[in-house]
Parts: structure tokens; C-alpha cells; sequence
């Protein structure tokens, strides 16, 4: 490991026995056992930009190994497993999460750059509250009985729901944990099994999962990871006619792809995708509520977020107050390292991803648009790339209409409910959308206007395990989370009686 990163890990006290995990080169999991063979990929520390270990690329026949150990658990032992032992693995597995908890959010930290104490709060607790909630799900998977419709009394039919079989989930970066927990603690609930391809960039956690799920006991095959690049590693993987369903999180570029893989072998699949969301603020919000739901919307995680808040559109009539305080807010945040306990917003993933990032600021420079604030840097070489706003942001400017998946937020005003939810309307996606606003019909009427899978009333991007995730337009299909991804991860039988 480098002098740098050496020197890192010194400054904020790391625990010796985390920097030697950290270190580890990243093999695959099959059969619960450590298979590292092939090419390798360099895994890069986003805070010091140096090299931390690497991961080894599954190619085809490593691919194909692991849907056999998946399909072989899927029809053996985990079929065979009662519903409540299954139920306590995932609640052992929670537990020994939950004990490991500090370990896991330093190893998200250093393998993705975000901060420390926001990956223990939100990506390490909330995947364990996933896990939890899922876990009831076990024994309460239930088909129906009722009398046929165009059939006299006596006959009869019942619906049995069996689990959909071997699953493919690919995750994106930017929550590699939680977005593999999200896809894995639905699916064993449904009884299936799962073949893992993390993103090359961020395999660190999800190895460290496969690891205590099978100190849980879970049965060899019930999950496997393999590691690698999307053309060498998921296109395989997602093609193969022995995975019954896709589940994708990532952008709608590749989703386009997967989609278009997983339709000759008709793959069932979920696609969550890309996202341009819109906060809506209007004039009775509670200035204080939207500003901090705004900024937390889209500076959280440094604004690599699907859901991000990366449109505001903000009345007319409290426009010049808004924009006061948010600036002033914004200007405060803390810009540092993934290990410092006070950093809010931490280094962007990769150069590569910073390069796409400071490339719109630049072209929002150049184009000369209103930049109330701007700690968006120098160069894409500057590892900390800060917080952006744009005001009165052009409608046809790639900032307002791309994702840009960064912390540039893109602002306009405009008078009135109509005239609001017509430029939170103006984009092809449909992930998510807030409302700050004190009035329940307001509330209620931007609700049911706005193409969004999910809306948040004064505040912005407060999941719950109990509530579905998902896009609608090019922000994809199919839901995460709530008894809406149980489903996916099931096919209905009709059992049809005649008497
Ligand atoms: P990406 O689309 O580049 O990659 C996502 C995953 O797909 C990676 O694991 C990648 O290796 C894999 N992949 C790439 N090509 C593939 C192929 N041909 N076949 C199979 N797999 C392939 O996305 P990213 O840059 O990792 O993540 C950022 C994107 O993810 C953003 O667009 C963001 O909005 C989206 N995202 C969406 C959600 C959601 O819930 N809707 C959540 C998080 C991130």
C-alpha cells in the first residue's frame, strides 16, 4: 500500500486489523468459498486517489460456476430449509451485521470515498433494518382460494406463489452495500437465490456480506459474487437462460442493455435506473424544512444519488429568502476525506467519474450561467469537488435536463402550483420528487400529478423498507423494498377445481 494512503489511515486512527482487511485483493465467492483467478481490476481509494488492492474479473466460465452452485442451492438445500430456519439465518445475519457495523462502514468508506459516518448511519443501519424487515416476510408468503367466475358453485381455484428460482442483481457504486442487501434480503425471504455482480469499483463490502452470510449459515450456492467489468463479467451473467430474473440498479444507458439481454431467454427483471428529481417548494413551505430538505437532497452522498434533488423549483414569492439561506448553508458544509467524522460531503468515486462531473460545471461556467455558489474547484484532478448552484438554469441546458449524478443543483422560479409542477414535469425520468409545501391538498395534488416513483413531503430521500422504490419513465421498472419486491421475486400458479 502506498505512503499515502498509509499516512491516511494513520491521521484518523485506523484500527490495524481493518487496514489489513481493507488491503485484501477481492476474489469471488462461490460455493461460500474464495475463488481468485483471471484478470484483475485496481481498486482506487477515492480520498488519496491511490491503489488499495484489486479485485480478479469473472469471466464466462467462472460465471457460468456460479449459476450452477446457485441453481444446485436453489433446488437442495435452501429449497429444502423450513421458511422459519431461513427466517432466523437472515436475522442472525442482521445481527452479525449489526456487530460488525463500524468495520463495514469504514470498509464502504474507503473502497467508495463517502463519509464514514454517514455509510455506519445510513448505508450500514438502514441495510440491516432491510434485512430485519424482509425477514417476516419468511413465513408469510401466501397464495389465495375463491370460487371460479364462470363456473357454477362448487368449483373452485387457488394461486400458489413459488420463488422465481437463481437471480442475477447488479449494483451500481454509490450504495454498494445497501443497494446488494436491498436485492439479496427480498430475495432469500421469496426462497431464492442470488448470483451477485457488484460494480468493479465498490466489490469490497458485498464480499465482506457473502462472508458473514455464510458465518450465518447460510447453505453454500444461496449467494455467490462475481467480480468484474460489465462487458466481461455481467453481460454473461445476465444472459445466461439459467437466471430466472434480473435485478439492476445502475444507469438507464446499461439498463437499456440488460433489458435488451434478458428478453430473448424472457428473464423476469426489476431495472432501477437513472434519475433527475425535482423538489418542489411552495409559497406557504416552511422556508427552514425545504432548505434543508433541498440541500440534503442533493449534496448528501456528494450528490451521487439516483434520487438526488438535482432540480429545485421554488416560488416566485419566496424565491430571494430561499435562495439566502440555502447558499448561506451550503457555503457552510464540510468538503473532506471519507475518515473524517465532520466531512458532509467526501471525494467523488473515481477520477473517471469526476471528470464527467467538473465537466458540466465547466460548461456551466462557460455558458455563463448565474452561479450563486460555486466550490465546484479547478480542475477534475482536485479530488474535492464541492457543492454547486445554479440559478435560473436554462430548461434545454444539459445541467437542468441530464443526470449528472454530482453536486450540482440546478434552480428556477416560477409562480404558482401549475407553473411549478410544469417544470418539475419537464424531464424524461421518473425516480423521485419532494413537495414542501403545508398544505394537504397541495401535497396531495402534486402526489398524484407527478410521474415519480416515490414522493417526499418536506423532506427528500427518507426510504423505508416498508415502502417501494422504483422508477417510472426512463427511470426504469419494478420496485425495491416493501411487499411490492417480495412479488418479483415470485411466480403465481392458478390451480383451477372442477367438481
Ligand atoms: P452503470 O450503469 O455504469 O453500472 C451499473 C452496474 O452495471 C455495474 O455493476 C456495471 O458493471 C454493470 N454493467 C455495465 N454494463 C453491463 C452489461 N452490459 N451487462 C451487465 N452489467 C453491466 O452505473 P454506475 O455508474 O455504476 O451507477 C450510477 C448509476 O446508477 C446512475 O445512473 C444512478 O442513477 C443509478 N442508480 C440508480 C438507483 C435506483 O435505485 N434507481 C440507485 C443507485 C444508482
Amino acid at each position: 500500500m502506498s505512503k499515502k494512503i498509509d499516512d491516511y489511515f494513520a491521521k484518523w486512527n485506523v484500527d490495524p486489523k481493518l487496514i489489513e482487511l481493507v488491503q485484501r485483493d477481492i476474489p469471488h465467492w462461490i460455493d461460500n468459498q474464495y475463488v481468485g483467478s483471471g484478470s484483475t481490476i485496481p481498486l482506487i481509494e477515492p480520498s488519496t486517489g491511490e491503489e488499495l488492492a484489486v479485485t480478479f474479473e469473472a469471466g464466462t466460465e467462472l460465471v457460468s460456476a456460479a449459476i450452477t452452485s446457485a441453481k444446485k442451492a436453489f433446488v437442495g438445500d435452501w429449497a429444502n430449509m423450513r421458511p422459519l430456519d431461513r427466517q432466523s439465518m437472515m436475522l442472525k445475519l442482521a445481527d452479525l451485521m449489526e456487530s460488525n457495523a463500524e468495520e463495514l462502514a469504514f470498509l464502504e468508506s474507503a473502497n467508495m470515498g463517502k463519509s464514514v459516518v454517514q455509510a455506519l448511519e445510513i448505508d450500514v443501519n438502514a441495510s440491516i433494518d432491510v434485512l430485519r424487515y424482509f425477514a417476516g416476510f419468511c413465513t408469510r408468503i401466501e397464495g389465495r382460494t375463491g370460487p371460479l367466475a364462470a363456473y357454477g358453485t362448487g368449483n373452485s381455484g387457488m394461486t400458489i406463489k413459488q420463488p422465481i428460482g437463481v437471480v442475477a442483481a447488479i449494483s451500481p457504486w454509490n450504495f454498494p452495500l445497501q443497494t446488494l442487501v436491498w436485492k439479496c434480503a427480498a430475495a432469500f425471504a421469496a426462497g431464492c437465490v442470488v448470483v451477485a455482480k457488484p460494480s468493479e469499483i465498490t466489490p469490497v463490502t458485498s464480499l465482506r456480506f457473502a462472508e458473514l452470510a455464510a458465518e450465518a449459515g447460510f447453505p453454500k450456492g444461496v449467494l455467490n459474487i462475481v467480480n468484474g467489468t460489465g462487458a466481461v463479467t455481467g453481460a454473461p451473467l445476465i444472459s445466461d437462460p439459467r437466471i430466472n430474473k434480473v435485478t439492476f440498479t445502475g444507469s438507464t444507458q446499461t439498463g437499456v442493455m440488460v433489458g435488451q439481454a434478458a428478453i430473448p431467454n424472457m428473464t423476469r427483471m426489476t431495472l432501477e435506473l437513472g434519475g433527475k428529481s425535482a423538489a418542489i417548494v411552495t409559497a406557504d413551505a416552511d422556508i427552514e424544512v425545504a432548505v434543508d430538505g433541498v440541500l440534503n437532497g442533493i449534496f448528501f452522498n456528494s450528490g451521487q444519488v439516483c434520487d438526488a434533488t438535482s432540480r429545485a423549483v421554488i416560488d416566485e414569492s419566496i424565491y430571494d429568502i430561499f435562495i439566502e439561506k440555502l447558499v448561506k448553508a451550503t457555503a457552510e458544509l464540510k468538503v473532506g476525506v471519507g475518515l473524517d467524522p465532520e466531512t458532509y460531503m467526501s471525494p467523488l468515486v473515481s477520477q473517471q467519474h469526476r471528470n464527467k462531473v467538473y465537466s458540466y460545471i465547466e460548461l456551466a461556467r462557460k455558458d455563463g450561467l448565474s452561479l450563486p455558489l460555486d466550490r465546484g474547484g479547478n480542475s477534475a484532478e482536485d479530488t474535492m469537488l464541492g457543492p454547486v448552484i445554479v440559478e435560473d438554469c436554462p430548461t434545454d441546458h444539459p445541467i437542468w435536463r441530464e443526470e449528472i449524478f454530482g453536486p450540482v443543483l440546478a434552480l428556477r422560479k416560477a409562480s404558482g402550483l401549475d407553473a411549478l409542477l410544469a417544470l418539475a414535469e419537464d424531464t424524461e425520468y421518473g425516480l423521485g420528487a419532494s413537495i414542501f409545501s403545508q398544505n394537504m391538498d397541495t401535497i396531495m395534488t402534486v402526489s398524484k400529478r407527478l410521474n415519480a416513483g416515490t414522493i417526499y413531503v418536506n423532506g427528500h430521500g427518507f426510504l423505508d423498507p416498508a415502502f417501494p422504490f422504483g422508477g417510472l419513465g426512463k427511470s426504469g421498472f419494478g420496485k425495491d423494498l416493501g411487499p411490492e419486491q417480495i412479488e418479483s421475486y415470485l411466480e403465481t400458479k392458478s390451480i383451477l377445481f372442477t367438481s
